[in-house]
């Protein structure tokens, strides 16, 4: 049916009216004082995201550019780089790294489990020469629904005095990421994850102790120079032109969590991550990672005896609903549930619902019609 798209995706993820509305504003001039007040706002506003006094730049970039930004401004070809690799996304990271001819030794785990502390731990203790010089985790590794043991991690990374890189896309705006109590030194972030907004903007933290890594590094950049970024952001402007009517979206998503609250809006998130854990649980549907790693963004699920791409294609079809497959290996095996930015429980209920009927369209008979539902209204209301 038209308009009736529902994204359960990990970004796009949905946008609410009053967004959709500041988006489509006529544009103003970027040099207007108008527009410096919009900038110092939304600055403000992404400092009390990410639980920090430290700069939150903002890019037109998609995570990718913001992560890529992340990790050059503060790296020379060369530098021994420690990356967590548990999924597309960590995958990613080591292959910028080596883009820009950084020495990357990889810290693995298979795909569904999460990233093991005591492996950053041993290698960080053994590099008494400190010659490893950043460490980059994926918090919530969006590929795979593991939420990564970030706070451990970064003690450990904390030290030895190596810079801890994040990426946060999918777990900022989903699940606390505290970057001044957790010693964090940069965070990327998107728009189109747990901001509520299209695709478009890309979003950098950058600490005290990484603008001294900054100071000396020696990778080439330009537009992604966070530099010009932190320069222009303290005088309420930008280096380049900005795409400014998502500046607009920016500043009313932002009120709209503001208004909410951050424990509030943590709190939805989990209680969904567990509305929909528990109602695939009660279908007989295996989840790909077990509770205790579980991302408060996205949810994989592993099917037997039902296949993934099938259900894909019926809760698209007939019920307008788009869920995430499987990436690389994993593809046709999972199918992924976004529950993360502008999600209420009301989405929950209408996604297991539809999963209920769809598994009744295809014949499957592992579990009785309605205990998805009913699993999942348990945990909405009892939370
Ligand atoms: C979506 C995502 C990104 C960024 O992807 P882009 O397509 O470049 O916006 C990075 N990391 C994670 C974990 C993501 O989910």
């Amino acid at each position: 049916m038209d308009d009736k798209l529902m994204l359960m995706i990990p970004g796009p993820t949905p946008v609410p009216e009053q967004v959709l509305r500041a988006l489509a504003k006529h544009p103003i001039g970027h040099r207007s004082g108008d527009f410096g007040k919009v900038i110092a706002e939304v600055t403000a506003g992404l400092k009390w995201l990410h639980q920090t006094q430290n700069d939150v730049l903002t890019l037109a970039a998609s995570g990718t550019g913001a992560m890529e930004a992340g990790i050059i401004n503060f790296l020379s070809p060369g530098d021994r780089v420690l990356v967590g690799n548990n999924g597309k996304f960590g995958e990613r990271w080591a292959k910028v790294c080596q883009a820009y001819s950084y020495a990357v030794e990889e810290v693995k785990a298979e795909w569904g489990k999460p990233l093991e502390p005591e492996e950053f731990r041993t290698k960080l203790e053994a590099d008494t020469n400190k010659e490893i010089k950043a460490v980059i985790v994926t918090h919530s590794e969006t590929s795979t629904g593991v939420l990564n043991d970030l706070q451990t991690i970064s003690r450990y990374v904390n030290a030895h005095g190596a810079l801890m890189i994040v990426d946060a896309v999918t777990s900022l705006g989903a699940t606390s990421v505290p970057m001044d109590e957790w010693g964090l030194d940069v965070i990327g972030s998107g728009s189109q994850k747990g901001f509520m907004l299209p695709p478009g903007l890309g979003f950098v933290a950058v600490s005290a102790k990484a603008w001294e890594a900054y100071a000396t590094a020696k990778s080439p950049r330009f537009y992604l120079d966070l530099g010009k970024y932190r320069k222009e952001t303290a005088k309420n402007s930008s280096p380049f032109t900005p795409p400014v009517n998502m500046f607009f979206g920016l500043q009313v998503a932002l009120q709209m969590m503001q208004k909410e609250g951050l424990d509030a809006i943590f709190a939805r998130h989990h209680r969904h991550m567990r509305a929909t854990r528990a109602a695939m649980k009660a279908l007989g549907l295996p989840l790909f990672t077990s509770d205790a790693v579980g991302s408060p963004a996205i949810t994989a699920v592993a099917p037997v005896d039902v296949d993934a791409e099938q259900i894909r294609s019926i809760m698209r079809k007939r019920f307008d609903i788009a869920l995430a497959g499987g990436q690389d290996h994993l593809s046709g095996k999972i199918f992924r549930v976004g529950h993360l930015g502008f999600v209420s429980d009301r989405d929950i209920l209408t996604a297991v619902g539809a999963l209920e009927a769809t598994l009744q369209e295809l014949g499957y008979q592992n579990a009785t019609l309605g205990a998805g539902t009913t699993a999942a209204a348990q945990v909405l209301t009892q939370s």
